[in-house]
């Protein structure tokens, strides 16, 4: 899709940090970490977010999930355990608006869900 920033990041217009890639997903360090491992997991094609991924093309939701798992791995934290986030709409923040799933861990992390401020 034209205007989208993690397409035009899958398409490789626009430069990442690529951790993994499968046929149908690709993985790339956020800009802006929030945790000392940060990994943002896409779909290749577009979808709006994680429900509308869900109900247009569910495995292709599981295999944003599996990507998660083997990212999760590679970067040595299966056994200290991680944190998976998928955003949704202005209450969470949302700013990309191309599904996409947060993979947060490589130390302890914070409490979450809480209000800013
Ligand atoms: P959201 O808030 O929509 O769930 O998450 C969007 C994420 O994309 C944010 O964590 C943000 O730091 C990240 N992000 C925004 N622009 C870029 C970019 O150009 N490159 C990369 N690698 N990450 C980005
Ligand atoms: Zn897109």
């Amino acid at each position: 899709m034209s205007d989208c920033l993690f397409c035009e990041i899958v398409a490789g217009d626009i430069p990442a940090t690529k951790v993994h890639e499968t046929g149908t997903t690709f993985a790339f360090r956020d800009i802006n970490p929030q945790a000392k491992v940060h990994v943002l997991v896409v779909p290749k094609t577009h979808h709006e977010d994680a429900a509308e991924l869900a109900a247009a093309d569910p495995r292709l939701l599981a295999d944003v999930i599996a990507a998660g798992a083997a990212v999760a791995k590679a970067e040595g934290m299966d056994g200290s355990g991680f944190r998976f986030v998928l955003n949704t709409g202005e209450d969470a923040g949302r700013t990309v608006f191309h599904a996409h799933l947060h993979v947060l861990g490589g130390e302890p992390l914070g409490t979450f869900g809480r209000p800013t401020g």
